[in-house]
């Protein structure tokens, strides 16, 4: 079992990624655990770049292997909007009640061809250089209003497809099972699997 450091101060994602580490790392820390650790300036393009970028400064700062998720929401009718800018749609330091309302309102007059995805890039970086993303991708409607309250961000207003409950309506664990999140964590499991197979 390894030492792992998580790149992120964002509850609602670190409670998602340690339920799907259990049993696979010794000792998971998160940078809010080093008060030093710089907020990383996330000016990439692409969830992939951001990912990266986190995890390279988390690996760097603390001496650990580091893994960062950058995520968001696409919607296909605002041309991929939030995307990278989900976590400040609605301006710098916004929180999710904010962003929830101004996703509505921007959506506000678009009746049909509500769909969207969320989309999740997960970087894994070791001090000595090794690096590895991985991705996943769910897809769903954005709806109306609000619906359930688990979870975290836009999840009450997500509908996933196939499902009739929104994200915030599922429990951790049924979220973790079909969720972005979900399927880049799977990946990297899998690759962590295999690399110590061969050690
Ligand atoms: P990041 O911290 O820059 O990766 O921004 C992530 C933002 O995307 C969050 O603050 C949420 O607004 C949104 N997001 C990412 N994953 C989820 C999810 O699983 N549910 C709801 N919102 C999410």
């Amino acid at each position: 079992m390894m030492n792992l450091v998580v790149a992120t101060r964002n509850q609602g994602k670190l409670k998602e990624i340690e339920a799907l580490l259990s049993g696979l790392v010794e000792d998971l820390k998160c940078v809010a655990d080093y008060p030093d650790f710089p907020e990383t300036n996330e000016d990439g393009v692409t969830f992939a770049e951001n990912a990266l970028k986190k995890a390279r400064e988390a690996a760097q700062f603390t001496g650990c292997p580091a893994l960062a998720d950058d995520s968001g929401l696409v919607v296909d009718a605002l041309d991929g909007r939030p995307g990278v800018y989900s976590a400040r749609f609605a301006g710098e330091n916004s929180d999710d009640a904010a962003n929830n309302y101004k996703l509505l309102s921007e959506m506000k007059e678009i009746h049909s061809g509500r769909t969207a995805a969320f989309v999740c890039s997960l970087a894994f970086v070791t001090p000595d250089g090794l690096e590895q993303v991985f991705t996943g991708r769910i897809n769903g409607t954005i709806l109306f209003q609000e619906r359930g309250c688990d979870g975290f961000g836009y999840d009450p207003l997500f509908l996933v497809d196939g499902f009739e409950r929104t994200m915030a309506e599922l429990t951790l664990e049924e979220k973790n099972q079909i969720s972005h999140r979900g399927q880049a964590l799977r990946q990297f499991r899998n690759y962590l699997d295999k690399m110590t197979a061969f050690q």
